[in-house]
């Protein structure tokens, strides 16, 4: 089968990433390459599947949770889901792709009208009836029946799933109301913990996950269907690093060997390396904060002798005086700035990015 390129739709050159990597986390049998288009660098899985059902056979997403699992799954799910907080009561909100209904969840008890949309019916019907909230399993009637109402759609890890991102946003587009917000989040294929544990990166997760686009292509594909791009940053995603670990230890993803690294993984995220950053130039990037840190509070107080030396201690309007100058001390460190490190890109495991319709439809 030809190449076709997800995002650039180009057809042309690739070069192979990862070749025949195996299912280490559910261990199905399947095999699959990634490639790297050399029009515009997406990372994508060639051939594309016809099929991707069999991929998710049994897929833990959709089952029923111990305790256990449901507690570890909010805590790394949790900082990753769309903040709903700035939004009123009344917010018609649809999370795409809902999978074990776990935002729904969390957003429940606002006051706002939830929807969810998830392609297996089985899954949907069960969620509906758990949530008490509508759950589509039929993209025709939901599309139909919501055309430009909503406020919000969520797209948390879904876009890495699809053999066809742009009918996703080309969906939501025509579900959102003009300036409404498309929230995606993907996993980060040029991160650090991607580099590190390269086929056996959790978030590489073959076969069920397609393509990788990175902020480029996000953008792009945001152009394409009329949005723009408001804001995207990196998000907290212990994941990463805790569930690729046990690959590399034992060969395939095991559940309580997850467990058992996963406050690893939150420590590894505190640290707050800069997934991009080599660990050398992490810690070299800390410690020049610090050293800015103390430049700033010693500019602050060299201005503030220079102005006592031109203007004698002062005594009366001292504290006034202080103030002021500790100002521009402040104003002077803040336009210092030391950059070797700090102008590269801070990149994370798992990026979110906030899209805004346009308010002139294009449909
Ligand atoms: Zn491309």
């Amino acid at each position: 089968m030809s190449f076709r390129c997800l995002v650039c739709h180009a057809g042309g050159g690739t070069d192979l990433v990862y070749g025949a990597c195996p299912d280490y986390y559910l261990g199905t049998a399947f095999r699959v390459d990634y490639v790297r288009c050399r029009a515009c660098g997406l990372l994508q899985q060639s051939p594309l599947p016809e099929d991707v059902s069999p991929f998710y056979g049994a897929y833990p997403v959709h089952e029923a949770k111990s305790k256990l699992y449901a507690m570890l799954r909010w805590l790394v799910m949790s900082p990753i889901y769309y903040d709903a907080g700035k939004h009123r009561a009344g917010t018609a909100l649809l999370d795409y792709g809902c999978g074990d209904g776990g935002y729904l969840e969390a957003v429940d008890g606002r006051g706002f009208r939830l929807l969810g949309y998830e392609p297996e019916a089985g899954q949907a019907a069960r969620l509906s009836e758990r949530l008490r909230i509508p759950v589509h399993a039929d993209l025709e009637s939901l599309l139909a029946s919501h055309s430009g109402t909503l406020d919000v759609v969520t797209l948390h890890m879904v876009l890495e799933h699809l053999t066809d991102p742009d009918a996703a946003l080309a969906n939501a587009r025509h579900l959102l109301r003009p300036g409404g917000t498309l929230y995606v989040v993907v996993p980060h294929a040029d991160s650090f913990e991607a580099r590190l544990f390269g086929r056996k990166w959790h978030n590489l997760d073959p076969p069920r996950h397609i393509s990788f686009p990175l902020l480029e292509h996000v953008r792009r594909l945001a152009e394409r269907h009329g949005y723009t791009l408001a804001r995207h940053g990196p998000v907290p995603f212990p994941n990463g690093f805790a569930a690729s670990l046990p690959v590399v230890l034992s060969g395939r993803f095991r559940f309580p060997l997850f467990a058992l690294v996963l406050p690893l993984g939150v420590v590894d995220f505190l640290l707050g390396h800069d997934a991009g950053l080599s660990l050398k130039n992490t810690i070299q990037a800390r410690v020049l904060k610090v050293q800015r840190l103390i430049l700033r509070m010693v500019a602050s107080q060299f201005v503030i002798c220079a102005a006592y030396l031109v203007h004698g201690v002062p005594d009366k309007c001292g504290e006034t005086n202080k103030i002021l100058t500790t100002g521009v001390g402040i104003g002077l460190g803040h336009l210092w700035r030391m950059r070797p490190l700090e102008s590269r890109p801070v990149r994370r495991d798992v990026v979110g990015l906030n899209l805004k319709t346009k308010s002139s439809s294009h449909q």
